[in-house]
C-alpha cells in the first residue's frame, strides 16, 4: 500500500464548466492518475446544462497537443475543420488580392483543430463522464468564498455551501471568483464582432484553396474558418465602433442585430466576402469585445483560491488563443497539484505549502498568458490598421506594415514546449530555494 492509498483526497472545486473548467478537470485527473495520488474534483456550473454557444473556436497546435496528451486527439481531429495548409490567407477587402498567407502544417496527427465550440465542449464533457474524472453539478452559481482555515467554503446563489481544499475559478471574463479579490472591470476594446456559422455547401464558385480567409479594411475585418469536418464555416466580422454606439451590445449570444446592419458595415467588400455575409442568419449575434487588464496575482487565501482561463487573463480574440491559453493553464495546474500531492504523500519537499504550489503555477503560466493578452490587442489594432503608427497612413501604406507584422505572429503561441517550460521554472525555483 502506498502513502497515496491512505491519504484523504484533495478536494478540488472548479467553478465554471466551460472549455477551461472541463479541460482543467481532465488535466488534474490525468496527472493525478499518473502520479497515483488522489484528488476529488467537483465542477460547479451556473447553467442548467454544460453547453457552448453556436460558434467556432480555433484550437492552435499548442492546445491540440495537450488534448492529444489526454488521449483524445483522434476524437479532436474528427470534429475539426481542415484549413489545407493555411492558417489564414489575409486578403484585401476590395478585390481579395493576397496580402500575406500564413502557412501551417496541418497534415501531422497533432495539428491545429478549428472546431464548433459545442463539439469541443461535448468531447471534454464525454471524456470527464467516461473517465469519472469529476462530479459535474449544474445550476450552481458561485456567489462568494470564505477562508475557514485549512479549507475554503464556497457559497452559491441558491444559498447552498460546500467545502473544498482548493477552489479553481474558471468562471470566465465576468468571474465572480476574481471579483471577490480584485476591483476591476472588463475593458471595451473599441470593437464589436458579428458572429455566425454557415454551411460551406451553400458557397458557390469559391475562389480560394482554403476556407480560412481574413479580408482586411481600415476599421473592419472579416474572418472565416472551417469547422465541423469542413461542413460549416465560422464567421466573425469585426468592426471598430465608438463606445456610445454600442451601449446596448453585450458579450452574449442573446445580443443580436439585423443582417442588414452587417451588410451595411461591410459595404465595399469583395464578392466572396459578400457571399459569406449574405448567408448569415437574419439576426446574427452582435458581440461586444472586451478584455481585462493583466492581473499580477492569480492565487489568494494562501493558495486555496486559484484563477484560470478568462477569469485570470481574458484577452481579445485576435490571436485565436484564449481557449488554448486556458487549456495550457489547466495542464500546468494539473502537473503542479499532482506534484504537490506527491510531496504531501511521500514527504519529499518540492513544496512546503499549497501557496508555493499555486505560485509555481502562476510563475509558469502568467508571463505567457499576459503576453497573449498584450499581443491580442496589438494584433486587433494591426488588422484594423489602428496601430498608432498606422493611424495617419493610407490603406495602401498600411498593407505592407500589416503583412510584415503578421507573418511570424503566431510562432511563439504555437511552438512553446509547455512541459519543458514547467521543468525550467520548477528547477530554477528549486535552485534558488535550496
Ligand atoms: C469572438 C470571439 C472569438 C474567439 N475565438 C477564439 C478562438 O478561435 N480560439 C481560442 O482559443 N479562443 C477564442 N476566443 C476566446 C475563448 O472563447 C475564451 O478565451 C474561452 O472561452 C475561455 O474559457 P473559460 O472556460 O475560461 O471561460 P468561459 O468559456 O467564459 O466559461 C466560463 C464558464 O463559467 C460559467 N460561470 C460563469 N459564472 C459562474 C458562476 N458565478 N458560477 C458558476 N459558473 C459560472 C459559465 O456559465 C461558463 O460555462 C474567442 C472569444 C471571442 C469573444
Amino acid at each position: 500500500m502506498t502513502a497515496a492509498d491512505t491519504a484523504p483526497p484533495l478536494r478540488i472545486a472548479i467553478v465554471g464548466g466551460g472549455i477551461g473548467g472541463l479541460f482543467c478537470a481532465l488535466a488534474i485527473h490525468h496527472h493525478c492518475s499518473i502520479a497515483q495520488v488522489s484528488a476529488q474534483i467537483d465542477v460547479y456550473e451556473q447553467a442548467a446544462q454544460y453547453k457552448e454557444i453556436g460558434a467556432g473556436v480555433g484550437v492552435g497546435v499548442n492546445a491540440a497537443r495537450l488534448i492529444h496528451n489526454l488521449g483524445i486527439g483522434g476524437q479532436l481531429n474528427a470534429i475539426a475543420g481542415h484549413r489545407r495548409g493555411v492558417w489564414i490567407r489575409f486578403s484585401r477587402f476590395d478585390n481579395s488580392e493576397d496580402i500575406c498567407t500564413v502557412p501551417v502544417n496541418d497534415n501531422e496527427t497533432i495539428r491545429q483543430a478549428p472546431c464548433a465550440r459545442s463539439d469541443l465542449l461535448d468531447l471534454l464533457l464525454q471524456t470527464v463522464n467516461g473517465r469519472k474524472a469529476a462530479t459535474l453539478h449544474t445550476k450552481k452559481a458561485f456567489h462568494h468564498v470564505k477562508d475557514i482555515g485549512h479549507t475554503v467554503r464556497l457559497h452559491f446563489a441558491d444559498k447552498s455551501t460546500t467545502e473544498a481544499d482548493v477552489l479553481v475559478g474558471c468562471d470566465g471574463i465576468h468571474s465572480k471568483v476574481r471579483n471577490q479579490f480584485i476591483v476591476d472591470k472588463p475593458i471595451f476594446s473599441g470593437q464589436i464582432a458579428y458572429r455566425g456559422v454557415i454551411p460551406i455547401a451553400y458557397l458557390k464558385d469559391w475562389p480560394f484553396e482554403t476556407y480560412s480567409v481574413a479580408w482586411l479594411a481600415k476599421h473592419r475585418h472579416l474572418l472565416i474558418f472551417p469547422i465541423a469536418r469542413n461542413t460549416q464555416l465560422n464567421v466573425v466580422a469585426f468592426v471598430t465602433k465608438a463606445e456610445s454606439e454600442v451601449a446596448d451590445v453585450k458579450e452574449s449570444w442573446t445580443s443580436i442585430c439585423s443582417k442588414q446592419d452587417v451588410l451595411s458595415d461591410f459595404d465595399g467588400f469583395d464578392d466572396p466576402a459578400q457571399q459569406v455575409l449574405k448567408l448569415l442568419p437574419d439576426e446574427p449575434s452582435k458581440w461586444r469585445l472586451n478584455d481585462r487588464e493583466p492581473l499580477n496575482k492569480w492565487h489568494y487565501m494562501n493558495g486555496k483560491v486559484i484563477l484560470l482561463g478568462d477569469a485570470a487573463n481574458a484577452m481579445l480574440p485576435h490571436l485565436g488563443a484564449g481557449a488554448g491559453q486556458a487549456m495550457e493553464s489547466g495542464w500546468i495546474l494539473g502537473r503542479v497539484l499532482s506534484e504537490y500531492l506527491s510531496g504531501v504523500t511521500q514527504t519529499h519537499t518540492l513544496f512546503s505549502s499549497l501557496e508555493e504550489a499555486a505560485q509555481l503555477y502562476q510563475d509558469v503560466r502568467l508571463p505567457r498568458a499576459q503576453k497573449a493578452q498584450r499581443t491580442s490587442r496589438a494584433a486587433g489594432n494591426t488588422y484594423e490598421m489602428q496601430a498608432e503608427d498606422m493611424l495617419d497612413k493610407s490603406y495602401e501604406e498600411c498593407i505592407p506594415m500589416m503583412a510584415e507584422r503578421t507573418r511570424e505572429r503566431m510562432k511563439w503561441v504555437w511552438e512553446e514546449d509547455l512541459d519543458a517550460a514547467f521543468e525550467r521554472v520548477k528547477h530554477g525555483r528549486r535552485s534558488t530555494a535550496f
